[in-house]
């Protein structure tokens, strides 16, 4: 991976909604087949650095690169035939529709049949539990199996960088474990790239390669994952030390 430019990266990008900046310059770097964790306290700015990337709202100033490519003014529809998807921070599964009807939808803008059932198979490979419940309504699904149908669904269009916004939040910690434990396969496995914000610190920075912490719009904390965990100030303010 030496010489290549990183995955992702934002160069004091500033951002807000009307007339307020929420982020003050942040720099951040996601290097390929990294899992890479960005912490934070509440209002801190984490979900808006997401939306920012995902040209949900604009950059006012600075830049994002993914790749060789300058995205700063791409919209979703862009980023999505680029690579990047986003699992957004609030559930988005449609329960009265099966798992499978759900999944496709992933791909709704895309017209070949035989192509969109292969990309279902290749999800329910990855997902065995989710292949079990194939035609069953997606509202029947366990907290832990929905959100592996929304990580499913993210990935139906093959992307190489998936932006997942509290893939966690409102799971039992052993369905945290398992979200996790699939996120790291796909990283091992498929080589895919994951931007995760997470109010799960000690869980998330234990399996990520790198970590941000964001306050009040600033990066003031990155490491490795290991650092984090080791760094006093971290502890406390964060993992509850
Ligand atoms: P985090 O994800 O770290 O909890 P957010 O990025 O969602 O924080 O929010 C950062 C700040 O931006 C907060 O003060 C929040 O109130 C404000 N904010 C978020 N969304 C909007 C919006 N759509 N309009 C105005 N202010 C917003
Ligand atoms: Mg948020």
């Amino acid at each position: 991976d030496e010489g290549q430019p990183p995955m992702l990266r934002l160069d004091s990008v500033t951002a807000g909604y009307g007339g307020f900046n929420i982020l003050h310059g942040v720099s951040l770097e996601v290097r390929r087949s990294e899992i890479v964790s960005v912490l934070g306290p509440n209002g801190s700015g984490k979900s808006t650095v997401f939306k920012a990337v995902y040209g949900l709202i604009p950059v006012r100033s600075g830049e994002v690169r993914l790749g060789d490519a300058d995205i700063s003014k791409s919209g979703p529809q862009e980023l999505l035939r680029d690579g990047v998807a986003m699992v957004p921070q609030l559930s988005t599964v449609f329960p009265e529709m099966s798992v499978r009807d759900n999944l496709e939808l992933g791909m709704y803008l895309v017209r070949d049949r035989k192509l969109v059932k292969q990309r279902v198979d290749d999800v329910f490979d990855l997902f065995p539990r989710l292949s079990e419940r194939r035609n069953q309504h997606a509202g029947l699904l366990s907290g832990g199996e929905r959100r592996a149908l929304e990580i499913g669904r993210s990935l139906m269009l093959d992307p190489k960088l998936v932006l997942m916004d509290e893939p966690s939040v409102g799971l039992s910690p052993i369905l945290v474990k398992e979200v996790f434990e699939q996120l790291r396969e796909l990283r091992d496995n498929a080589g895919i790239t994951f931007l995760l914000i997470e109010q799960n610190a000690r869980s998330a920075l234990s399996m990520s390669d790198w970590g941000y912490v964001i306050e009040r719009g600033r990066v003031t904390f990155s490491g490795t994952g290991q650092d984090l965990l080791g760094d006093e100030e971290v502890r406390r303010a964060f993992l509850g030390d």
